[in-house]
């Protein structure tokens, strides 16, 4: 069994200017969903590419989308997209506190800032105060690149220098009066990302300081190797019941790094969306195409939102059992299939028309479970 989440503070994401009432708000922490997140690759001073890839992020799944905000042509751009986006903008700053003064006034919801980088602390201050006034959070994000230099020469590249960075820029903020606060401690590799998350909830929770966690690995590679290393680190931290809010950061378009995220938080069943496909890897037994027709299945899957759990076997060894346990299942016969719905046998017809037939098993199910 999955174990307990660790008890968080909820911390609210919204847009402060935004076209519509509707646009989302989103919770991160307590017992709200675990959201998923990304970050756009577009030039923020072009807000309307990088609102176009918000939007293809939004459609695909992400909750909350981060753009960088380094300099004055960035800043200038984070109104309107702050304005026109469909879920909660957080800007990225790092060291230059005129940027996150300017994302603090376009109404970003959330601020992705280190506040001990920032050059003097009467800076510090005003920007911090500046946050507090318009209730934006702060997610402290450290990495192993960007270590306090004496805990890296103290302590080396370790998760315990992460974590004792992170709190470091948490007792700042905490003296300054803010307490809506994320933090993440990421590392290149999973182990030390898994280490460097324990620790820190560990501490925070020791110190009475319960912020949400936002988890990645970062830099994880290529879409191979960053899905293996994040579904790693990052599972096994939900299975400990650790994490609030995830970023898989693949070398990638970032619309890919949407359906790992949800991918993990599907096979840990803490979330629902979209089609859960079990399919056999196919074997000397299989009577029918299994792969051709799980790929069918899958581009299926992405006209609709609703959880559905699929199976497509390939012989009778497996099929009918794991069909049935299925909401919609086709066993494969010699040139056949027969097709369940929700444990019941609705009949074999023959191969050419197996993927018609699912189609309108699936669309039967999502009627019955949505029937408005
Ligand atoms: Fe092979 Fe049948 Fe198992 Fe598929 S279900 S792997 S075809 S034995």
């Amino acid at each position: 069994m999955i174990r307990l989440r660790r008890k968080t503070k909820p911390i609210l994401l919204e847009n402060k200017s935004s076209w519509s009432k509707d646009a989302k708000k989103v919770w991160i922490g307590g017992d709200h969903p675990i959201v998923v997140q990304s970050m756009t690759t577009t030039d923020t001073a072009d807000a309307d590419k990088t609102l176009e890839q918000v939007y293809g992020l939004a459609m695909a799944g992400c909750e909350v989308v981060r753009v960088t905000c380094q300099d004055a042509r960035d800043a200038a751009g984070l109104p309107a997209i702050v304005a026109r986006s469909p879920v909660p903008i957080v800007a990225d700053v790092h060291f230059d506190h005129k940027m996150a003064l300017a994302a603090l006034d376009a109404g970003v919801a959330k601020l992705r800032l280190n506040p001990g980088n920032i050059t003097s602390p009467e800076k510090t201050r005003e920007v911090v105060a500046r946050a507090l006034e318009t209730k934006t959070p702060i997610r402290i994000g450290v990495n192993m690149g960007s270590l306090a230099r004496d805990l890296e020469e103290k302590l080396g590249h370790t998760p315990e220098a992460l974590a004792a960075s992170a709190l470091r820029h948490v007792d700042l903020l905490e003296e300054l009066g803010h307490t809506d606060i994320i933090i993440s401690v990421k590392a290149h590799d999973a182990l030390t990302t898994i280490y460097a998350y324990r620790l820190l909830a560990k501490q925070l929770d020791e110190r009475g300081s319960p912020y949400p966690l936002h988890l990645g690995v970062t830099e994880a590679g290529l879409p191979r190797e960053g899905t293996i290393k994040s579904s790693i680190g990052l599972g096994i931290l939900l299975f400990e019941g650790i994490g609030d809010t995830l970023r898989v950061s693949l070398a990638a378009d970032p619309i890919e790094e949407v359906p790992v995220a949800w991918g993990i938080l599907k096979a840990l069943g803490l979330r629902e969306k979209g089609f859960d496909i079990t399919a056999c890897p196919s074997c000397g037994r299989a009577e029918i195409e299994v792969v051709n027709l799980a790929r069918m299945v899958e581009a299926i899957a992405k006209e609709y939102t609703a959880p559905v759990k699929v199976a497509v076997m390939g012989c009778v060894v497996n099929g009918p059992g794991e069909s049935k346990m299925a909401d919609v299942g086709i066993a494969g016969g010699k040139g056949k299939g027969a097709i369940y719905r929700k444990g019941e046998l609705v009949g074999t017809f023959p191969e050419n028309e197996l993927l018609g037939q699912l189609r309108l098993e699936i669309e039967k199910v999502i009627a019955d479970q949505y029937p408005d």
